[in-house]
């Protein structure tokens, strides 16, 4: 387990560290933002649609390590992914990061290399941090960037 645990933690470095698809999407089909006032995290997420698929997505980020390590990890795994298997996998990753079902090995695909955000089960105040970045990518998917993100959003 504590073999298990030091994967993750050194997979939430590294996509801190170096996200993956940093910088706005030129040929961006729809963006949105999202914001965690109970953290200071704030995402914009870019899609390119093609289709149906998701042809390419892009983020920038500030805030928690956590935040910015569930955008960069959410980017690897939707691309080419339809919007409704994006949605599947944005259900699936929300019930192991609240803890309603057990994390997948690393091996299991996507939903494997997603579950390194599964420690944030533990700390329910974090949950919004790894969830932060789905929600701005359902709504940039969507099509309605100025939408926002209402359950991650500050209250006027
Ligand atoms: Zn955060």
């Amino acid at each position: 387990m504590s073999d298990l645990r030091e994967l993750y933690q050194s997979v939430i470095l590294d996509h801190n560290r170096a996200p993956r698809n940093y910088g706005p999407l030129a040929d961006a089909t729809g963006h949105a933002e999202g914001r965690n006032p109970l953290c200071g995290d704030e995402v914009t997420v870019w899609v390119r649609m093609e289709g149906e698929r998701v042809a390419d997505v892009h983020f920038v980020g500030t805030g928690c390590a956590i935040s910015k390590a569930s955008a960069s990890l959410m980017t690897t795994a939707v691309k080419g992914k339809t919007a409704a298997e994006v949605t599947t996998l944005a259900d699936q990753f929300r019930a192991v990061v609240t803890g309603q079902v057990p994390a997948p090995p690393p091996s299991d695909g996507a939903m494997g290399r997603l579950a390194a955000l599964s420690g944030v089960s533990r700390f329910p105040i974090r949950v919004k941090c790894a969830t932060l970045a789905w929600h701005a990518l359902h709504a940039a998917i969507a099509g309605a960037p100025d939408a926002g993100v209402p359950d991650a959003r500050v209250s006027p």
